[in-house]
């Protein structure tokens, strides 16, 4: 049987990793150098099968942008008509769309392609990677996904997986995984918090790491903060830079923010060894008196700093409401394991340095830990056909009633797997079906909740006037989540929980 392969489909670069019939463990080489894999698919045409991924297709960002797709796992397994996509689709140069299932697609060449379906592509490519360097082909894997992944967002991700031939053996949560290669490596007993800051997304995770297993204490972090959003806040300064020097806004031109954005992503990862960098973006606007515009700024490493400071306080502040959460102080962390490529900005180490000791970048490749994490989970699947972990759920999960009131079900930080119920009490006379959406959001008022679907209550529920029902929520090992109606007398019923487009 071949081993199962780990993978970490990130919204910047994607790995995949795995331990041969030698118990050798193994990444998929992308280049010589290098065994990360951009998540960037270049569409020459509307034909998928010709896609281009990784820097063949990075390169196509200068040339080609309303065809070239990045930070696809962004917006994968998301509504279209959602505050998320609302709020951010603007910043892209290619074109999002509603697909016809409701969720966000791409338009190449007047044809709708879902995200999954991009994903897919880059997951398929990293895939042939590992099983030319493997010599055997793959048919499992280990799927990795961000600890606040909504329960759409994860069934997107194995569909993607899917589609590029694998069976998902197990979904596991990036600092989870990162964790499981962590606790490999270290002595038996540890409490360690992983700082889990990649292109998209932060995740703040404290672990007891015990003889090889891992428990989450707690979780926290915020799905909208990731290395994109460093770039966006540089780009802005380089905006401004143009409209006090030259009196141009270029804000409203997609095609020059995505180059901004470009050039300051380069200009921050240089900066993270270099002190200071001339930064020029050739014609950027033309002048009244056809001659054209240039970007030139002198950015320093301070300058940088000060600019991305804010978001910086947020990952701190999230950290320490996790460690609160957990009962912990910085003190009671045996290490902080730094994980996620931004997380090389040497001034995030400084900030943390209230953190008694870091995992260092020998130790700890960012970019791989997760996908190694991934290979260790697939190779106790295939020993033991357990995970040894202990995960919690990190979204709560709650139920809007009709007429707008949010109860919620499952706590955050409640471990998985999880059954928990609530009596669905003062409900209004059920004389027509009654839709219940359910939902996840990690502030019951916020706007950005995530629907996860509508369960409907029978006829025969709606009838029972004796009885108060409970709404019973389980989520499973791997994240599944079922529904069930129950009535104290042992009436129940499993109701389906319909994933609608409104
Ligand atoms: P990941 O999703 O873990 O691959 O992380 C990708 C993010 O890390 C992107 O936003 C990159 O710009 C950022 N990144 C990669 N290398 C560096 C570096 N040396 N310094 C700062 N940021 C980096």
């Amino acid at each position: 049987m071949h081993p199962i392969l780990g993978i970490d489909f990130g919204t910047t670069n994607t790995s995949a990793a795995w331990f041969d019939a030698h118990g050798k463990l193994k990444v998929a080489p992308v280049t010589d150098k290098s065994a990360v894999l951009p998540s960037v698919a270049w569409f020459p045409s509307a034909d998928t099968a010709k896609c281009l991924v990784g820097q063949a297709a990075r390169t196509q960002l200068i040339d080609d942008q309303k065809h070239t797709v990045f930070g696809a796992k962004r917006f994968l397994g998301r509504r279209f008509n959602s505050e998320y996509v609302a709020r951010h689709r603007d910043r892209f140069a290619f074109d999002l769309v509603e697909g016809a299932d409701g969720y966000t697609s791409v338009l190449i060449y007047g044809q709708i392609i879902s995200l999954v379906e991009v994903a897919g592509v880059v997951v398929r490519d990293i895939v042939a990677r590992a099983a030319r360097a493997a010599g055997h082909p793959f048919t499992h894997c280990v799927m990795t996904v961000p600890a606040h992944a909504s329960v759409r967002q994860r069934e997107a991700v194995r569909k993607a997986a899917a589609s590029a031939g694998l069976t998902v053996a197990a979904m596991v949560n990036e600092p989870t995984a990162a964790a499981l290669f962590y606790a490999n490596l270290r002595s038996p007993r540890q409490t360690v918090l992983i700082f889990d800051l990649g292109g998209g997304t932060f995740d703040a995770t404290v672990m007891r790491v015990e003889n090889r297993v891992v428990k989450v204490l707690a979780t926290g972090g915020d799905a909208f903060l990731g290395g994109g959003n460093f770039d966006e806040l540089i780009a802005e300064t380089f905006a401004q830079r143009l409209e006090s020097e030259h009196g141009i806004s270029v804000r409203h031109n997609r095609t020059v923010m995505q180059r901004l954005g470009l050039a300051a992503e380069f200009a921050k990862i240089q900066l993270s060894r270099a002190e200071v960098l001339d930064v020029r973006v050739p014609v950027v606007a033309q002048k009244e008196s056809g001659g054209f515009i240039d970007l030139q700024h002198r950015l320093t490493r301070q300058e940088m700093e000060s600019i991305v400071a804010p978001l910086v306080e947020r990952c701190v502040g999230s950290c320490d409401d996790v460690l609160q959460r957990a009962g912990l102080t910085p003190t009671d962390i045996d290490e902080l394991v730094l994980v996620g490529g931004q997380t090389r900005m040497p001034y995030i180490r400084s900030r943390l340095s209230h953190f008694p000791r870091h995992s260092s970048e020998k130790d700890l490749n960012p970019e791989l830990g997760v996908a190694v994490g991934a290979a260790i989970l697939g190779r106790n699947l295939r020993r033991t056909k357990s995970s040894g972990l202990n995960d919690v759920v990190a979204m709560p999960m709650s139920v809007m009633l009709v007429g707008g009131r949010t109860l919620e079900i499952i706590p955050a930080n409640t471990p998985v797997p999880c059954t928990k119920s609530i009596a669905l009490e003062g409900l209004p006379p059920w004389s027509a079906p009654v839709p219940l959406v359910l939902f996840e959001s990690l502030d019951q008022t916020a706007v950005d909740r995530e629907i996860i679907g509508t369960v409907h209550i029978s006829e025969e529920w709606r009838t029972r006037k004796d009885v108060v029902p409970s709404l019973e929520l389980s989520v499973g090992p791997d994240f599944a989540l079922t529904a069930k109606l129950v009535a104290p007398g042992g009436m129940q019923t499993q109701l389906q929980i319909v994933d609608q487009r409104r």
